[in-house]
């Protein structure tokens, strides 16, 4: 049976990921994301994907896209408000307030707004599922990173009240934490969090994997497995977690 499935931040990274192997299943895919040139790079390689250049933190810019989703399909099956941003990485006292509040406002305000409009197909539909991506940041601190764990955190505090929300109307709401994920966007955040914390990249790296018992890094498909499987029957029981998929990490200090 095809699946109405949407991800935020598909066109890249985790999300790209998951909106491939949700439609390798069979089921009818939608992704958004702010970045057009990502966008229109998805579109190319995954053309039976539905895409869309939307930015999770405007109201209006979801507004029309998720209207137009809403057009096509009357409805959605599964939600995975996924879009984020790794912030600035810096001490606390070194970050400027708009700084503070773009991260916020991606991963935090992208989220309610995914959520609102999820949350109403679904009660109206009596079914539904919405993934929330969370992080090991919003189950531990995270030294340099502190608009970004707070916004994590504040991840795990929405899913656990729409759990509770929308459960009565047969929705199930979890979040999955990734540990650190392969590829581009941790290079990214490597070459930040050397510049802020004056240790070298490669210790840094080490030092994520050296953080977890599995001594590992987690892949996107790794991530995406956890979707399909929330997705799946073997999950109907399963609502208000947070699923972490990183090795076990026993401490996030790098
Ligand atoms: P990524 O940068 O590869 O992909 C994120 C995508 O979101 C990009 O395509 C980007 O253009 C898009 N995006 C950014 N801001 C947006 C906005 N305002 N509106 C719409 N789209 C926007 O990163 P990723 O690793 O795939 O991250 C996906 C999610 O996983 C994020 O919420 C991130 O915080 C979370 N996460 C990632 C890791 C990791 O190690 N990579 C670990 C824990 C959690």
């Amino acid at each position: 049976m095809s699946r109405r499935v949407l991800v935020t931040g598909g066109a890249s990274g985790i999300g790209a990921r998951i909106a491939e192997r949700f439609a390798e299943l069979g089921d009818a895919v939608a992704i958004c994301d702010a970045n057009a040139s990502s966008v229109a790079a998805f579109a190319e390689a995954n053309p039976t994907i539905r895409t869309g250049v939307a930015d999770v933190s405007d109201g209006a810019s979801m507004d029309a896209y998720l209207t137009s989703i809403e057009n096509a399909w009357g409805g959605v099956d599964i939600v995975f408000a996924n879009a984020g941003t790794g912030g600035p990485a810096a001490r606390i006292e070194d970050i400027a307030l708009d700084d503070w509040k773009s991260c916020i406002a991606v991963n935090l305000d992208g989220a309610f707004l995914t959520c609102r409009w999820a949350a109403r197909l679904m009660r109206a539909q009596q079914s539904g599922l919405i993934v929330l991506t969370s992080s090991t940041s919003g189950q531990w601190g995270h030294p340099h990173r502190s608009p970004y764990a707070a916004a994590k955190w504040g991840i795990l505090g929405l899913m656990k009240t729409l759990a509770m929300e929308l459960g009565p109307a047969g929705v199930r709401v979890n979040a999955i934490c990734p540990g650190a994920v392969e590829g581009d966007r941790m290079e990214r955040m490597l070459t930040n969090q050397s510049r802020a914390s004056g240790k070298d990249t490669e210790q840094i790296r080490a030092a994520y994997a050296d953080g977890t018992s599995l001594r590992t890094w987690v892949t996107a498909d790794d991530i995406a497995d956890a979707g399909i499987w929330l997705a799946s029957p073997g999950a109907s029981k399963v609502s208000g977690q947070a699923l972490t998929i990183d090795g076990h990490t026993e401490t996030n200090s790098a």
